[in-house]
């Protein structure tokens, strides 16, 4: 039985990243070499560097006076390197779940943290608006979307100050003005490839600035001077990158990407709001195109192990809340193709029949 990958990361990738990988695993660049075992100051690695780079800032049109960054470390080593290298006195944050929570405690390691507003009262299920960022903060920090909740921001907050975005998991799914941000983040292994590498989009004329000094590997500075070798980067994940950003520019680059994502959420979206059994939990203004919470309704509460089981059965893999909010979550990452989604609306249709 086809099965189709709805995990929130590590999650799907394009069979074509996959392929390529693995060719390159067994034979790299015509070496003769695994990429496993190369040297990353081959000319052939420098090489799947320099190209990965060129290609997030062409997806993007990233303008003059920004570098792209690829680092170890997961999203998690931005929440503290970000106000480690930015953070003067004070910086403004969003507490939109989980992800923005643990960004603001690393911040309080470096200043003071003005929470702008936080939607933790209704369990994150919606984006906090009509509030306001101090004028004397350094930077305001966001979530673009909450992987946990299901709730995404699509416009970038207007907020005149130093912008700060986490975008690991909406990360390439629709165009960004990136002139706005000083500062973009994204853990690898959402919407970009495989875990182990995070991509870092800094605009050069925040660096420099800290009132303290920063431990050479935590310091972006050093990542941007040696352009991502300052030590050894993560050369696989690195290349995976690289293929899965060649296969969106081959669909038509990030226009077309936010397409699909439009076309697979409304199609999960309508049917969750039409089948009695289910209800989505974000409001409805704000859900997420790539990751799709939803619960069963009151009355069929009861029949939420069944239904997991069945769409396990029907090849529906990873269909299943975080472990701390329950209930259900389909990822729909670029890779998902539109099949992925009919499937799963046809398995929930059954389910319906069935009660
Ligand atoms: C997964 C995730 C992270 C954490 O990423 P790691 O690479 O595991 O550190 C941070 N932010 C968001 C929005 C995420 O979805």
């Amino acid at each position: 039985m086809k099965k189709y990958n709805f995990y929130a990361g590590p999650s799907i990738l394009s069979p074509y990243a996959i392929e390529e990988t693995a060719k390159a695993v067994k034979d790299f660049a015509g070496t003769g070499l695994s990429l496993l075992e190369i040297s990353h100051r081959s000319k052939e690695f420098q090489a799947v560097m320099d190209e990965a780079q060129a290609l997030v800032k062409e997806l993007y049109d990233v303008p003059e006076g920004y570098d792209v960054v690829f680092l170890g470390g997961g999203a998690s080593l931005q929440f503290c390197m970000v106000p480690y290298n930015l953070l003067k006195k004070k910086a403004s944050y969003i507490d939109t779940g989980t992800w923005a929570n643990k960004a603001i405690k690393e911040a309080k390691l470096f200043g003071e943290v003005e929470v702008v507003a936080s939607s933790a009262d209704k369990n994150y299920t919606y984006i906090p608006k009509g509030w306001k960022a101090s004028a004397d903060s350094d930077y305001f920090h966001y979530t673009s979307n909450n992987t946990i909740y299901g709730t995404e921001t699509i416009e970038t907050p207007d907020v005149p100050l130093r912008l700060v975005c986490d975008m690991s998991s909406d990360f390439m799914s629709h165009p960004v003005d990136i002139s706005k941000y000083d500062l973009i983040y994204a853990g690898a292994q959402k919407n970009a490839g495989p875990a182990g590498v995070t991509v870092i989009i800094v605009k050069k004329d925040v660096l420099g600035q800290a009132p303290r000094p920063i431990p050479t590997m935590l310091n972006y500075e050093t990542h941007v001077k040696k352009g991502s070798m300052f030590n050894t980067p993560p050369c696989l994940p690195v290349y995976t990158v690289l293929q899965t950003l060649k296969w969106y520019k081959e669909l038509g680059g990030l226009k077309a990407l936010e397409q699909r994502a439009i076309e697979r959420s409304s199609m999960l979206y309508d049917e969750i709001d039409r089948n009695k059994l289910f209800v989505g939990t974000a409001v409805p203004e704000d859900r997420s195109r790539m990751n799709v919470c939803f619960v069963m309704a009151p009355e069929y509460k009861d029949l939420e192990e069944e239904f997991a089981a069945y769409a396990k059965d029907c090849g529906m893999v990873g269909v299943k809340g975080h472990r701390s909010v329950g209930g259900f979550r389909a990822s729909l990452y670029n890779a998902m193709p539109l099949e992925g989604v009919k499937a799963l609306v046809a398995c929930m249709q059954e389910f319906e029949k069935k009660h």
